[in-house]
């Protein structure tokens, strides 16, 4: 059996063992901490550090091949480690576009997939420049650092220069953050297209889904997004395995989009690309329970080279909602509760230490009236996050 090795230890990881148990395929993990989520379920976990070059060879040794759970692996080192025979995959040319904001953005334009109008912002004088930059785009601005975000943190909506606006960009310009200026895409909702890309050139689509975020965090997940043309959500499929192939990305492939109004930005076009995610994605979580292959066995089958999984839903319609971290760590005494409540319901945990606003699990439900499942899905997510709402129904 071959070993993949996956370069974090995050829930990514540890779902991933999931898939890789049931093919008999063995997995091995780079985590930063023997406590990490995925570093908890894998029998081969190794403890280190995946900026350091030492201790990603080391860990790649007798690796069949070496994949990622987060975009963070610095591209020089993934370089290094391809000039030394080791398959990573993605590899370092396509993972690159996932790890720049504006590697992304210049690449796409060339491509001629809609985005956001976009521009660097110099270091020096960089509120004039994102004047200028309103001049011609109105506020508000969405800036961005071009590496390292997540979560929506690395992402700040400019409203104009007013005092705290301009102290926030100059603070991160004081701090050396490297920025980018978007225009702000006034989208009716946010989509996403997952797809997976095998070395021999094969790809598969899900559905497309709906993702709806608050405060820059996606909460909740619907597939497939409902109301969605069938001509659209072609359209985004055709888009998402475009990019994958032209990139040549292998493995999972999630391209975030906004769909605007058919009169927006776009030119009547409908779909802007926000970002690419190369790796298993929030936004496809609900396969596990609602599609014949889930995006985590699907990545292990591209990253392994083997023939793709069908993407058939399992229900018409499947909800996703996150579980967040609350103010009350002790998750596991209000399973009773929500499985008492509802046995359709499926819980995942991630093992994480519980804090406040963070990603510790999600909830699934799976049928055919969606109204219901969201209803279904957001009660689980908010009893197990027990926020002070809770608490006051109680
Ligand atoms: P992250 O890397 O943290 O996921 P994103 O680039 O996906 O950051 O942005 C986070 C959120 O910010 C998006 O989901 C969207 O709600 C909002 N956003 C990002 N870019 C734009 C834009 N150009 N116009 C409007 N909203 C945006």
């Amino acid at each position: 059996m071959p070993a993949v090795g996956m370069a974090g230890g995050g829930q990514l990881a540890r779902m991933t063992q999931q898939a890789a148990i049931a093919l008999g395929v063995r997995l091995r993990v780079l985590a930063g901490a023997a406590a990490d989520s995925a570093a908890t379920v894998v029998s081969d976990a190794r403890v280190g550090d995946d900026r350091s070059l030492d201790d990603l060879a080391a860990f790649a040794k007798g690796c069949d091949v070496v994949t990622f759970d987060h975009e963070h692996v610095p591209g020089a080192h993934i370089r290094e480690l391809e000039d030394a025979g080791v398959a990573c995959r993605p590899g370092s040319a396509a993972l690159a576009h996932a790890q720049d904001k504006l590697v992304m953005r210049e690449r796409l334009s060339e491509m001629g997939v809609p985005c956001p109008a976009y521009a660097h912002v110099p270091a020096e004088e960089p509120l004039a420049f994102l004047e200028e930059f309103a001049g011609e785009h109105g506020w508000p601005v969405v800036l961005k650092a071009t590496r390292g975000g997540y979560d929506g943190k690395g992402v700040w909506i400019v409203r104009g220069l007013g005092d705290e606006d301009a102290e926030t960009v100059r603070r991160l310009s004081a701090e050396g953050v490297d920025l980018m200026a978007e225009a702000h895409v006034p989208f009716r909702r946010e989509l996403a297209a997952l797809v997976a890309r095998s070395p021999y050139g094969q790809g598969a689509a899900y559905p497309i889904v709906e993702t709806v975020q608050e405060d820059g965090i996606c909460v909740e997940v619907l597939s497939p997004a409902p109301g969605l043309s069938r001509d659209l959500a072609a359209e985004a499929q055709s888009l998402a395995l475009r990019v994958a192939d032209e990139l040549g990305v292998v493995g999972l492939l999630a391209v975030e989009l906004f769909e605007t109004a058919p009169d927006g930005p776009s030119g009547g076009h409908g779909l802007v690309v926000n970002e690419l995610a190369m790796r298993p994605h929030n936004s496809g979580h609900w396969t596990i329970e609602g599609a014949r292959t889930s995006q985590f066995e699907q990545h292990l089958r591209a990253v392994l080279d083997l023939p793709l999984g069908s993407t058939e839903p399992t229900a018409p319609y499947t909800v996703m909602a996150n579980v967040l971290g609350g103010d009350d760590p002790d998750v596991y005494s209000r399973y009773i509760h929500v499985m008492a409540h509802d046995p359709a319901v499926k819980v995942h945990f991630y093992g994480k230490e519980v804090r406040p606003g963070r990603k510790i699990g999600h909830v699934t439900a799976l049928g055919g009236d969606l109204a219901e499942l969201r209803e279904r899905a957001r009660h689980a997510a908010d009893y197990l996050r027990w926020g002070p709402a809770m608490k006051e129904e109680r």
